[in-house]
């Protein structure tokens, strides 16, 4: 299924610091992310319901509060895991990367796209205190 978000234009390695705080935050708000990245409520309900993606029978567990699922597909074996894996299955294997800024984007975390402006900023900012300093 299309999830919605706004993929990369160009794929590189999610940011490790973005990659934590979206994975604190998602914590016990699995029902929230997922609706807003396109999912039916319908199959979230616990019981079992037909994925979206594969059409196997999928099951929303939530256990942990960290989006845990089993799907067992048709024609090959299960697949289960917390809601980043959730995301992955649904968005077509998704890579976790782009899974990681899908569920960021539905908490409204945005990842920086470039560190560097933000040093020279910092930077910027030590030079006055310099300047003070003398
Ligand atoms: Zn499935």
């Amino acid at each position: 299924m299309q999830l919605k978000y706004t993929a990369p234009r160009a794929s590189r390695r999610v940011d490790p610091e973005y990659r934590d705080r979206v994975r604190e935050m998602s914590s016990g708000r699995w029902f929230t992310i997922l609706q807003t990245l396109g999912v039916s409520a319908q199959i979230l309900t616990g019981e079992v319901a037909t994925c979206p993606e594969c059409g196997g029978s999928f099951k929303f567990l939530n256990t942990r509060d960290r989006g845990e699922f089993i799907c067992r597909e048709p024609r090959s074996s299960d697949i289960y895991g917390d809601g980043f894996a959730l995301v992955r299955h649904l968005g077509g294997d998704l890579g976790f990367d782009d899974a990681v800024r899908a569920v960021g984007e539905a908490l409204g975390q945005r990842e920086l796209s470039d560190r560097a402006p933000e040093k020279r900023a910092h930077r910027a900012w030590r030079g006055t205190i310099d300047r003070w300093a003398l």
